[in-house]
């Protein structure tokens, strides 16, 4: 909804939220610092939709929405970017704003800048702290920021003072781990050929073999005493019905293990087939978790691959989706179809199950904790308090806390307009 459209009770609610998620920083700037996450220093306002949290804080003030084209400006002696103190922004067009940063030096980088807040040896004291401590221990021990302290983890110092070397050794391992891999993978046609090559009179030696087919002389070796490329017929033909019977056994083992997990129920009359609800572990609690060829997949998935599809997973970007209503547990593949995830989402929509995505944080902060997390920051304390106080880390707590925030504003713009109606 746009504010032109807001009521009184939406704009007092967004001032709230405001007045809610910033504080007034100790830094004698007289700023509001926003609380909740930041993006390129600026904060992130999520009140019926995405905002940045100043120009949101600005459109608060004046009482209208900004207009496309011109922007929401820290006034050049107010030193946070994601200061939401009313009395420090202005609406101003771009070219202002670039007058403003001249006057602030905010172009002069590094700890000549008047804006640094820290001294370089400040910054390598939190490097040296941060060696043996988590994040959350070295901001509350330094009085950094949280995130700022995982940005200069993630840098090794300022994230704008690129480390050359640094950069360089990152980039030489990186070519090396591709030519590592490139050195690992023959093809079953080379494999063959270095085996009739190994097996003629007067063999090539098995150095030179290695660098005709880039490998190593040590996989040339173990190539020739079939220790490794084993599972390559000598043959194409018998390769071929090989790898046919192996996955075609192997559809029907799991077949067989996925039955084992499953209780077969009706959960609705008109249902042809009855749903399998699978009874082992859950993801997220919803999806049952299976292990496919090795790996921790949605038994959904599995259970389309083997029935529907010879064994082989959706291609990406693909889902598998439920025609039954409301159990994702179920994997009766006669349930199951591919879709895209647009379809998907309509039909989580139509049945009435909005469920999103799994968070990570859904599966360790249980209801009990939320309340108690809600209590620790409504009585004042921070996120990276919380954080040390539960024992989860900073970046779990925020997303847990805006995607809560996220939903109760949701379900504010709904009852507004229910009322409106
Ligand atoms: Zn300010
Ligand atoms: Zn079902």
């Amino acid at each position: 909804m746009k504010m032109e459209d807001w009521t009184e009770g939406d704009w007092e609610a967004a001032r709230a939220y405001v007045q809610k998620n910033s504080q007034t920083l100790t830094d004698g700037s007289g700023c509001r610092g926003w609380k909740l996450s930041l993006n390129d220093g600026y904060g992130t306002a999520h009140f019926a939709g995405v905002h940045l949290a100043h120009r949101f804080s600005l459109a608060l003030k004046l009482g209208r929405s900004i207009p496309m084209g011109m922007q929401a400006r820290h006034v050049w002696w107010c030193p946070n970017r994601h200061c939401v103190e009313e009395s420090h922004l202005e609406e101003g067009t771009q070219k202002q704003n670039e007058g403003d940063k001249e006057l602030a030096g905010k172009t002069v980088k590094g700890e000549k800048s008047h804006l640094t807040k820290y001294s370089d040896e400040k910054i390598q004291e939190v490097l040296e702290l941060a060696k043996t401590e988590t994040a959350e221990e070295v901001a509350r021990k330094t009085g950094l920021s949280c995130g700022y302290v995982y940005e200069l983890k993630r840098h090794g110092g300022r994230p704008n003072m690129k480390n050359k070397k640094k950069l360089q050794a990152t980039e030489n391992e990186n070519r090396a781990g591709a030519k590592r891999k490139q050195r690992s993978r023959l093809s079953d046609e080379d494999v063959r050929e270095i085996r009739r090559r190994l097996a003629q009179d007067s063999p090539p030696t098995k150095k030179s073999l290695a660098k005709l087919f880039n490998a190593d002389a040590s996989t040339i070796t173990k190539i020739s005493t079939r220790k490794s490329y084993a599972h390559v017929m000598d043959d194409e033909e018998s390769q071929r019905v090989h790898d046919k019977q192996k996955t075609e056994e192997y559809i029907e083992e799991t077949k067989e293990r996925l039955q084992t997990f499953v209780t077969k129920e009706v959960r609705d009359v008109k249902q042809k087939e009855p749903c399998w609800t699978f009874n082992g572990g859950l993801i997220s609690n919803r999806y049952g978790q299976f292990a496919y060829n090795g790996k921790p997949m949605g038994a959904h998935v599995v259970s389309w691959a083997i029935y529907k599809n010879d064994g082989k997973l959706p291609p990406k970007g693909m889902v598998i989706r439920h025609m039954c209503l409301k159990n994702p547990a179920c994997s009766q593949p006669a349930h199951l179809e591919l879709g895209d995830h647009a379809a998907n989402g309509k039909d989580k929509i139509t049945q009435g199950t909005v469920q999103r995505e799994d968070s990570h944080y859904r599966s360790v902060i249980d209801q009990k904790m939320r309340e108690q997390i809600e209590n620790m920051l409504k009585s004042g304390k921070q996120l990276v308090d919380v954080a040390l106080k539960t024992g989860l880390t900073y970046r779990t707590v925020r997303s847990a806390v805006m995607r809560w925030e996220k939903d109760r504003t949701k379900t504010h713009v709904v009852s507004v307009e229910a009322e409106t109606e």
